[in-house]
């Protein structure tokens, strides 16, 4: 009777766990993968706002994605998604998202929208997101990607970052997702009073990320934090 019980317990323990896993994550596989990206590669690097963690638990980076690289959404480096971008590395988006601090009385912009998934993250976080993409697919396709989703706050624009977006400027927060060779100066120009850009910047394959403190005398502070690959900025529409 006794091996009887225990053959049940066991048969039961399966059983026991799947339910434990659709109570924990519900019809959707892809946030155990999130789980995973969170501790894998993002808290295990050292990334710390609980916020920022919370928020790329919750999002679900493979709709951002073209379905034919779907599959590799939450591995740990960058995915490219058509016309020479790539949707950035998961931990690469956290320390930026950290580095950037965005609060929801924040005003953001990004320059480099790609796949809209660097806005999404910035756009539970902030009041305000504008982001800006020079190639018109990527531009249509992110904002229908976000639309999706419901990210009412993220407005995208396809056009030349270079330029910022002055209609909207200052910003509390400027995030650059692209490389160019040196900050554009309209951008330091709608960076606010207390306000901080953060950027990938170099001419070589491998920038440095840079971040740009604008403080309440408008004198600027700079440090860099780590060697980086990104997609080189275009310039005029190139
Ligand atoms: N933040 C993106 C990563 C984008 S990769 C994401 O979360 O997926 C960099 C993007 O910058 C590319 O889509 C590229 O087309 C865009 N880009 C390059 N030069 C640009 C420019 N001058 N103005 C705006 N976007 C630019």
């Amino acid at each position: 009777m006794a091996s009887m019980k225990n053959l049940a317990r066991k048969s039961m323990l399966p059983v026991a766990l799947a339910i434990a896993a659709v109570c924990l994550f519900g019809d959707d596989p892809a946030r155990l993968q999130r789980e995973r990206m969170v501790a894998e590669q993002i808290e295990s690097r050292g990334i710390r706002n609980p916020d920022v963690l919370r928020v790329m638990r919750a999002t679900p980076r493979h709709l951002f994605m073209p379905a034919d690289v779907r599959y590799m959404a939450y591995d740990d480096h960058p995915v490219p998604i058509g016309h020479a971008a790539t949707i950035s590395q998961p931990y690469i988006v956290a320390l930026m998202t950290e580095l950037l601090a965005p609060a929801k009385q924040h005003r953001i912009l990004e320059i480099g929208t790609g796949s809209g998934y660097q806005a999404a993250i910035l756009g539970q976080l902030a009041g305000e997101v504008y982001t800006i993409e020079i190639v018109a697919e990527l531009a249509d396709s992110a904002a229908k990607a976000l639309r999706d989703l419901g990210h009412d706050n993220v407005r995208v624009r396809h056009g030349d970052g270079y330029q910022g977006w002055p209609d909207f400027a200052p910003f509390d927060g400027i995030i650059m997702t692209a490389a160019p060779a040196e900050v554009p100066p309209a951008l330091i120009a709608q960076l606010a009073r207390n306000g901080r850009l953060v950027a990938p910047v170099g001419t070589m394959r491998m920038q440095e990320l840079i971040v740009i403190d604008k403080k309440s005398d408008g004198t600027l502070r700079r440090r860099t934090v780590c060697p980086v690959i990104f997609v080189p900025m275009r310039r005029g529409g190139k």
